[in-house]
């Protein structure tokens, strides 16, 4: 996985624009919700691993998403529904551009055990670039309240 700043970094971009908040928002949480997820079961019980691959899936997180947001009020309900998945969906299109030395992510899983990847980068590759990320969202929120 890329790390989160670099997820967030990128739904930063894609949403900069975005006028509603709430979308942004969770937009965000969309694109952090597949590691936030099963980032802390595979390092607190690495042993439990074969049982919570399933965790970083598609189909595992669209079905989380569907059940996180009927916890929205009604009127937010579908807004939550979209800027969860897409957020989730930038999640793993960031993840499957990276090389595994081992088994990769299970994209179809429960339909399919096979797993793909682009291998552009390594995991750790992008955790170099954290600070240049933070630098530009530094510099570009800046010229925008400039601007104000
Ligand atoms: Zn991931």
């Amino acid at each position: 996985m890329p790390d989160l700043i670099t997820h967030t970094f990128a739904a930063y971009l894609l949403t900069r624009t975005a006028s509603q908040r709430s979308f942004r928002y969770l937009f965000y949480l969309g694109t952090i919700l597949p590691d936030i997820l099963s980032r802390p079961i595979y390092i607190l019980a690495p042993r439990w691993y074969a049982y919570t691959i399933a965790i970083h899936t598609p189909v595992f997180i669209a079905l989380t998403i569907f059940l996180l947001s009927e916890w929205f009020a009604a009127d937010l309900r579908a807004l939550a529904r979209k800027a969860l998945f897409l957020g989730a969906t930038l999640h793993f299109s960031l993840d499957i551009m990276q090389r595994h030395l081992g088994g990769g992510y299970l994209w179809l899983y429960p339909f399919s055990w096979r797993t793909f990847e682009l291998g552009w980068f390594g995991p750790e590759a992008t955790v170099g670039w954290v600070p240049v990320w933070i630098g530009l969202v530094v510099v570009i929120e800046a010229r925008l309240h400039l601007k104000k």
